[in-house]
C-alpha cells in the first residue's frame, strides 16, 4: 500500500503498482496520472534517451534488482558500446522501428547522479522540438559536467589528534607542522608540508606517531547567500522597479519583465532584490551574463549584497569544479548560480527565477551543434517552471522591445543614472573632414581629447571591434592578397604573435618575409587597422602613458581578464585599447573619454538584419562606459557617414527614434519578431555537390502561400574549413508553426550522401 509522507508525497513500490520503476516519490496530486502513464508502458520496459545525436527514446528492460525512476541516468548497451542515457517518463521522439520485445536489451547500471527533474525532461523536449535538434543532443547539453557522472573520488587530508604526547623525536620541521596543525583544520598532506616547509615524509612520520590522523575531506558546500545581508536604499524610480519585480516573484507564476535602464541606472541593484525575494521564498535563482561580463567586480557586488559569493559557472572552471556545480544545482545546495548561457542547462532542483543580464548580447545565441538563443530559452524555462524571468539591458533587443510594447512583457524602466551623472556627450568625428594623420588611425580631434584626459589624470578607452594588427596583407609588387587556403577570407595579421591567422577556421602561418605569390622580399604591407595597430599608435603618441590592450586572442581566459579589469578599476591604466571585450558590464570609475575608432565597421555587414541594431547597441554600450561616476564623460565616434541613422541616434542619444525606425522596417519586411526566420545551410567539400543539393532541397520545399523560401544563394563566406556553403532562408509570418513546416520538408528529403551536411538554424543571428 502506498504510505503517505508528511510533505504530501507518496512513497510506494512500483512493482506493487504493476510497473517496473522501483521506489519512487511522487507528489500525491500527480499520483493517478503517473500510475496511468506507467501502467501503459508495460511491466519492465522503460524508455531511455541516449546522449547521442538521435531523436527518439529506446526501450530497455529493467533488471529486477535495479530501482529506476524517470530522469535518472543509466548506462545502457547501444550497438557494441555502453552509452549514458536518461530514463524518460514516456516514449518520445520520432518512433523508429518497433523492436521485438524478446530482443530488448537490459539496462546495465544506474549512475550515482541525482536524477534530472521532470521539468528538465520537458525542457529538453521543448528545445529539441523548437530547434529541430535531436533529443539526444539536447540531453548532452544537460550533461555538460562530465565529472558529475564519474564516481566522486573522496579526498583525504590530515588533522591533529589532540591530547597525544609529543613525538619522541621532535625535529624543527615536525614542530612547525604540528604548530600549523594546532588549529585542527583538515589539510591535504602536500599543503601542510608546503606550509611547514618540509617534505611529505615528515607528515607521514607524524601520522605514524599518532599525532596526525588521516581523515576524509568533506565536500565543500556552497555558502548560502543571505537575502537580508545588506539593505539598499533605493531612489523613487528604483523603488518602483523593485516593487514591480518583487511582486512578480511573489506572484509565483510565469511572467517576463524587461528591465530597461541606461548604464549605471542601478539595474543590477534592482534585480538583486528579486534574487533576494526568490531566496526568501525557498527557491533557487539563476543569473545569466555574457561570459565576458562574469568579472570579479560582479562577484564582489553580489557578495556585498548577499554576504557570500554566488556559485559560478563558466568556461574557466576545472572538470571537478563543473561536476560540483552540477551536483549542487541538482541537490539545491547552490542557491544562486551566476553563469554563461550553458548554465541554463544545469539540473536545478527548485529554480524560481532567471535573470538574463545584457539580454541583447549576441553571445547568448549558440551557433554550433544545437543552435539556440539562450535568452529565449530562459523565457521558455520560466514558462515551464511557472516562475518569473527578468531581462535586463541598457540597449534591449528589438525583439524584447516589441514584446514590451505589445504588453507581452512588463516594461520596467529606470530613466537616469544613479550617480546623477549625465550620459556622456557623444560627438561624431567626420573622417572625410578630419582624417587621421597619414598612416595613422586616430584623427587629430581624438588624439587631442586623449591628451587632455591624460593631463587630467583620467582614463581613455579606444574601441575597435577588430582583433589583430591588420585585417588584410597585400603585396606591393604583385597586388596579391594573402588569404586562407581553407576559407573565403583574408588572413589577419597578429603582429604580437608574428603570425597570420584565419578568424574562421583557426588556420595560421608565421608572418611571411616574402610574398607567397611573387616571392618579392619585404613587399608585404599591412592594410587597415586592428586593435594591435591602434595600440601601436597610442604607444608612439603617448609613450609615457600606461596602456592595456584587451582582445580575446591576447588574453588567455577569464582569470587573466579579471586581473586586467582589476588594474583598470584601480586606476593603474591610463589608456585602454580594446575590442568588444570592453563593452560588457564593466564599471570603470575613472574613465572619462571613449573613442570609437571605426564607427562604421559593423554597418558594412549588409546581409545581417541586425547590423544596425547591433552597431547601435555596441556603440551605445561602449560610449556609456564613460563618466559613470564622474561629473562628465564624453564619447567620440570616428565615421565616414555621420548622417547614417545609427550614427545620428548615437550622437543625439535619441534611442526612441532609432527604435521606431528599426521596428517599422522589421514589421514591413516581416522580419523578427514580426516574422519567423530559419536558415538552412548546405555544405560539402565539392562546390557543385553543395550547390546541386541546395537546389534540390529548395525544389522540395512544400508549397505554401504564406511561407517564403529564399535562395539557395552562395553564403557570404562561401568556403569555411574547405567546405563550400549554400544558404536557404525561410521566412514565415509569426503565427505560422515554422517548425512543423520544416519537419515535413526535412522528412521528404532523401538521406544526405557522402560528406553533404545540412544545418538548420532557427532564428538565425549569423547570415554569413
Ligand atoms: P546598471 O546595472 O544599470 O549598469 P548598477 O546596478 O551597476 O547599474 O549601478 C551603477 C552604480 O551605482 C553601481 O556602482 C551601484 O552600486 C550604484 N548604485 C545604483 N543604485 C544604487 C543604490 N540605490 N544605492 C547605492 N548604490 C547604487
Ligand atoms: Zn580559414
Amino acid at each position: 500500500m502506498p504510505s503517505a509522507c508528511p510533505s504530501r508525497c507518496v512513497l510506494f513500490h512500483n512493482r506493487f503498482a504493476g510497473f517496473g520503476f522501483g521506489w519512487t516519490v511522487v507528489p500525491l496530486d500527480n499520483l493517478l496520472e503517473q500510475l496511468e502513464t506507467n501502467a501503459r508502458s508495460g511491466p519492465t520496459r522503460i524508455p531511455v534517451v541516449l546522449a547521442v545525436a538521435l531523436d527518439q527514446s529506446y526501450d530497455y528492460l529493467v533488471p529486477d534488482d535495479l530501482e529506476l525512476e524517470p530522469g535518472c541516468f543509466v548506462m545502457v548497451p547501444f550497438g557494441p558500446q555502453s552509452r549514458i542515457g536518461v530514463v524518460w517518463d514516456a516514449p518520445v521522439g520520432k518512433p523508429g522501428k518497433q523492436i521485438d520485445p524478446s530482443k530488448l536489451k537490459t539496462v546495465e547500471s544506474r549512475l550515482d547522479v541525482p536524477p534530472l527533474p521532470l521539468l528538465s525532461l520537458r525542457f529538453v523536449e521543448w528545445i529539441a522540438r523548437y530547434t529541430l535538434s535531436p533529443l539526444g543532443m539536447v540531453v548532452r547539453m544537460m550533461m555538460s559536467a562530465r565529472a558529475a557522472f564519474e564516481p566522486s573520488k573522496p579526498r583525504y587530508g590530515v588533522t591533529l589528534v589532540e591530547d597525544v604526547p609529543e613525538p619522541p623525536r621532535m625535529t624543527p620541521p615536525r614542530k612547525r607542522a604540528l604548530e600549523i596543525a594546532a588549529d585542527c583544520a583538515i589539510r591535504v598532506k602536500s599543503a601542510l608540508a608546503a606550509e611547514a616547509e618540509c617534505s611529505t615524509g615528515v607528515i607521514d612520520g607524524l601520522v605514524e606517531t599518532g599525532n596526525l590522523v588521516e581523515v576524509m575531506i568533506p565536500e565543500k558546500k556552497p555558502p548560502r547567500p543571505d537575502p537580508a545581508h545588506h539593505t539598499t536604499e533605493f531612489t523613487p524610480d528604483q523603488a518602483r522597479a523593485v516593487h514591480t519585480l518583487v511582486s512578480a516573484v511573489d506572484g509565483a507564476n510565469f511572467s517576463v519583465a524587461l528591465l530597461d535602464g541606461v548604464t549605471g541606472s542601478g539595474k543590477t541593484e534592482v534585480y538583486f532584490e528579486t534574487v533576494a525575494r526568490t531566496l526568501e521564498r525557498g527557491r533557487q535563482a539563476l543569473i545569466m551574463l555574457p561570459e565576458i561580463a562574469l568579472t570579479d567586480q560582479f562577484m564582489r557586488r553580489f557578495e556585498q549584497r548577499f554576504g557570500c559569493a554566488p556559485v559560478e559557472w563558466h568556461s574557466a572552471l576545472s572538470g571537478p569544479e563543473r561536476g560540483r556545480v552540477w551536483r549542487t544545482a541538482a541537490s539545491g545546495e547552490a542557491r544562486v548560480v551566476v553563469g554563461a548561457r550553458s548554465a541554463l542547462f544545469l539540473p536545478f532542483k527548485e529554480l524560481g527565477l532567471i535573470i538574463v543580464d545584457e539580454e541583447h548580447d549576441p553571445g547568448f545565441k549558440q551557433d554550433d551543434r544545437v543552435h539556440y538563443q539562450a535568452r529565449d530559452m530562459a523565457v521558455v524555462r520560466g514558462n515551464l517552471g511557472d516562475f518569473p524571468v527578468v531581462l535586463a539591458s541598457a540597449t534591449p533587443s528589438i525583439e524584447s522591445h516589441v514584446n514590451a510594447r505589445t504588453g507581452r512583457y512588463r516594461h520596467v524602466v529606470l530613466p537616469g543614472r544613479y550617480s546623477g551623472a549625465e550620459l556622456p556627450k557623444v560627438t561624431a568625428i567626420d573622417l572625410r573632414k578630419n582624417p587621421p594623420y597619414k598612416g595613422n588611425w586616430l584623427s587629430p580631434i581624438l588624439v587631442e581629447a586623449v591628451a587632455e584626459t591624460l593631463a587630467a589624470k583620467q582614463q581613455s578607452l579606444l574601441f575597435l571591434n577588430r582583433r589583430g594588427y591588420a585585417p588584410l596583407t597585400l603585396c606591393r609588387s604583385c597586388g596579391h592578397r594573402v588569404d586562407c587556403p581553407q576559407c573565403t577570407a583574408w588572413l589577419v595579421e597578429h603582429r604580437f604573435r608574428g603570425r597570420l591567422h584565419c578568424h574562421h577556421c583557426g588556420f595560421s602561418i608565421p608572418l611571411p618575409e616574402r610574398c607567397p605569390k611573387c616571392s618579392d622580399a619585404g613587399s608585404l604591407i599591412a592594410c587597415g587597422p586592428g586593435v594591435e595597430r591602434v595600440a601601436e599608435e597610442v604607444t608612439e603618441r603617448f609613450p609615457e602613458a600606461k596602456l592595456a590592450l584587451l582582445s580575446s586572442d591576447l588574453i588567455p581566459g577569464i582569470i587573466e581578464m579579471r586581473q586586467i579589469i582589476r588594474e583598470i578599476e584601480a586606476g593603474e591604466i591610463d589608456i585602454i585599447v580594446g575590442t568588444q571585450m570592453v563593452a560588457k558590464g564593466h564599471h570603470f570609475p575613472n574613465l572619462a573619454t571613449v573613442g570609437i575608432v571605426d564607427g562604421d565597421l559593423g554597418l558594412s555587414q549588409g546581409a545581417d538584419l541586425r547590423a544596425g541594431e547591433r552597431t547601435f547597441q555596441l556603440l551605445h554600450q561602449v560610449t556609456g562606459r564613460a563618466g559613470r561616476a564622474l561629473a562628465e564623460g564624453r564619447g567620440f565616434v570616428q565615421t565616414h557617414m555621420p548622417e547614417h541613422p545609427v550614427m545620428e541616434a548615437i550622437i543625439s542619444g535619441d534611442r526612441e527614434a532609432f527604435l521606431e525606425r528599426e521596428i517599422t522596417a522589421r514589421r514591413s519586411g516581416l522580419l523578427p519578431p514580426f516574422g519567423r526566420l530559419a536558415a538552412l545551410i548546405v555544405s560539402a567539400r565539392d562546390k557543385e555537390t553543395a550547390q546541386l543539393m541546395a537546389r534540390d532541397i529548395a525544389h522540395r520545399a512544400p508549397p505554401s502561400e504564406r511561407i517564403d523560401v529564399l535562395g539557395p544563394a552562395e553564403a557570404p563566406i562561401a568556403v569555411i574549413r574547405g567546405r563550400n556553403r549554400w544558404r536557404l532562408l525561410v521566412r514565415a509570418p509569426r503565427e505560422i508553426d515554422v517548425q512543423a513546416y520544416l519537419r515535413a520538408w526535412l522528412d521528404s528529403l532523401p538521406p544526405l550522401k557522402g560528406d553533404l551536411r545540412l544545418t538548420v538554424d532557427i532564428d538565425p543571428y549569423s547570415f554569413l
